[in-house]
């Protein structure tokens, strides 16, 4: 089959070979008619509509030292800081007021908050909060841990898969953690009910085309309800100081297939594509994302959460930018909305 006969199959019978998805990424000539094929497909489920989420980094401190990641334990440049439940209810109310409905608390991995507190935490923005939705971005838990965390009111969890090659995975990693540990938490998140989110960053060091089919493979096998999908960018404190990001042209072409295979999806246009690339997230939902997650952290505090350098975090993709991202979404012919925008099956 030729690129635009598969393309074809692929957004009426979203099913393709891994060799059809290599092809795809390896020839450019059909990216515009990719973007518009993600593009239809997103509108047939939900519309116009853009989803925001408004995003709480709660902790900077981390019990892991993944390769890429600014705020590895190991960085020791790294201003440490914590929200208390005050804070972070804070957060929420200036989040409600400017129409978020879906609140996600974000992290690194870090013991300090125990199930105990994050329940209470989830419960009082529940109460206070009832036509929220609660996600939570914590990392790795036993299930024991996730089941409290759901019972106390949690609707979705965040946890990207970073590279569905196991091989890949340890050249990322530190050798204290697994593959294995990550799909066995993406697997006890979906088996208690939340609705899920995997993903992966795109030129991530080492990584191959194959590992990107492979990547797309993993996610059409499990059926995650959301899927974040951002470039890599280095942070300097971190070994991978010297390596290229990944492209912007990478980046939207993954997201493309995403929504071709998982039509369903809820897809951010990520912060990490905003910052590779001016209009990164205005391309991004022309690709087929349909979800935009501005910060709404403590002003003060933003700078450290570095995951990695250069991240925009004071106009648009800022909570207190809302309103210009709205102007520019219309501009591309795209609706926010307030809403808990939730999966639609
Ligand atoms: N500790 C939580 C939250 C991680 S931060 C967890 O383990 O899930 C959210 C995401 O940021 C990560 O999943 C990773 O994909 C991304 N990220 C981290 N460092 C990055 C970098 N240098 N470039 C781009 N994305 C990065």
């Amino acid at each position: 089959m030729n690129i635009k006969e598969t393309l074809k199959k692929l957004e009426h019978t979203h099913i393709a070979e891994p060799q059809e998805l290599l092809q795809i990424i390896n020839d450019d000539s059909c990216d515009t008619q990719l973007f518009e094929a993600a593009d239809r497909v997103r509108k047939s489920i939900y519309g116009n509509k853009v989803f925001i989420r408004g995003l709480i980094e709660i902790s900077n401190y981390c019990k892991n030292n993944c390769y890429y990641c600014g705020i590895r334990c190991g960085n020791k440049n790294v201003e440490r800081y914590r929200l208390t439940p005050d804070d972070i209810l804070q957060c929420c109310k200036a989040g409600y007021a400017l129409g978020f409905r879906t609140f996600v608390m974000q992290g690194g991995e870090d013991n300090y908050y125990t199930d105990n507190m994050l329940c209470d935490i989830i419960k009082q923005i529940k109460s206070d909060y009832s036509d929220c939705a609660v996600t939570l971005s914590l990392g790795e838990r036993s299930k024991e841990s996730y089941q409290r965390l759901y019972n106390a009111g949690a609707d979705r969890y965040l946890l990207r898969h970073e590279t569905a090659s196991d091989k890949h995975y340890e050249m990322l990693h530190p050798t204290e953690m697994s593959f294995k540990n990550r799909i066995r938490c993406l697997m006890d998140l979906k088996e208690i009910g939340f609705q899920t989110g995997a993903g992966f960053m795109v030129g991530s060091p080492y990584q191959t085309r194959e590992n990107l089919v492979n990547d797309l493979m993993f996610l059409k096998k499990l059926q995650p309800q959301m899927i974040g999908i951002g470039p890599f960018i280095p942070h300097r404190d971190t070994c991978f100081k010297n390596e290229k990001a990944g492209s912007l042209r990478d980046t939207l072409v993954m997201v493309a297939l995403t929504r071709l295979l998982l039509p369903n999806a809820l897809i951010p246009s990520t912060t990490a594509l905003g910052t590779i690339s001016e209009n990164g997230r205005e391309l991004g939902i022309k690709a087929g994302a349909n979800v935009v997650m501005p910060n709404l952290s403590p002003v003060d505090l933003r700078k450290h959460y570095t995951l990695y350098n250069n991240k925009i975090c004071m106009d648009t993709e800022a909570a207190e930018g809302l309103e210009a991202l709205k102007m520019s979404m219309q501009n591309i012919g795209y609706e926010i909305v307030t809403d808990r925008g939730d999966y639609r099956a």
